[in-house]
């Protein structure tokens, strides 16, 4: 099944996304080398890495609050969230916000969501290997500032991404993968599911799943 997101006008083709040009490091940047949270926003907000800065309208650092135990990392941003500034504010981000109540998390003050590129891509098309490589050392200095507990890819491009693999949505689903050590748990993109709403249960069913793992990692900490 192909999978839509909100930045989509049509069905994305069923193609793996390419991978990076540039291979995620194998470790994340140690804390000598990681910019000041205020800095590393500001870096991205200045940002002139890629294209994507000549048509950008706002760079999107993410939303949430950085103490937070989980992080949610969607794709990229679309055209609401261009304009805003912030994540998943369109109405993706409201059935994410709903779906994450229907587990007691607050989108707010429970996670920390951002998306895999901070720049949206002019016409909402996918995201480019050069592209990724460009924005990847963010996310990186992101998950290294949260070291969260858990790590939840929305969508297959944020998941192929992560994990550096082109399996699709189905296959990644209901596993627990690791992330630099991080357990990694595959979901829909909250867009896609306002399109296939049958599909919420099986996201619901993901939620579960990380609650699960979260559950069992404070037992054996
Ligand atoms: N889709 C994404 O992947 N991220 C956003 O922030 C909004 C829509």
């Amino acid at each position: 099944m192909t999978e839509l997101t909100e930045r989509s006008a049509v069905p994305a083709p069923p193609v793996a996304v390419e991978p990076p040009p540039i291979a995620p490091p194998a470790q994340l940047p140690e804390a000598g080398e990681l910019l000041p949270w205020p800095e590393l926003e500001a870096a991205v907000a200045a940002c002139r890495r890629c294209r994507l800065c000549e048509t950008r309208t706002h760079t999107v650092f993410g939303r949430g609050r950085p103490g937070a135990r989980w992080l949610l990392v969607g794709e990229a941003p679309g055209e609401n969230e261009d304009r805003q500034g912030l994540a998943f504010v369109g109405r993706a981000g409201q059935l994410l916000d709903n779906m994450l109540a229907s587990i007691g998390l607050d989108s707010e003050t429970d996670v920390f969501i951002t998306n895999v590129l901070k720049c949206r891509p002019p016409g909402n098309r996918n995201p480019a290997g050069d592209e990724i490589a460009a924005c990847q050392g963010y996310l990186l200095q992101q998950i290294a500032h949260l070291k969260p507990t858990l790590i939840i890819a929305l969508g297959r491009f944020a998941a192929q991404t992560l994990l550096q693999n082109s399996d699709s949505i189905a296959r990644l689903r209901g596993k627990v993968h690791r992330y630099h050590d991080i357990p990694l748990i595959v979901s829909f993109h909250p867009a896609y599911l306002l399109r296939n709403l049958p599909d919420k249960a099986k996201a619901w069913q993901d939620l579960v799943l990380a609650l699960r793992t979260q559950r069992a990692l404070e037992q054996t900490h």
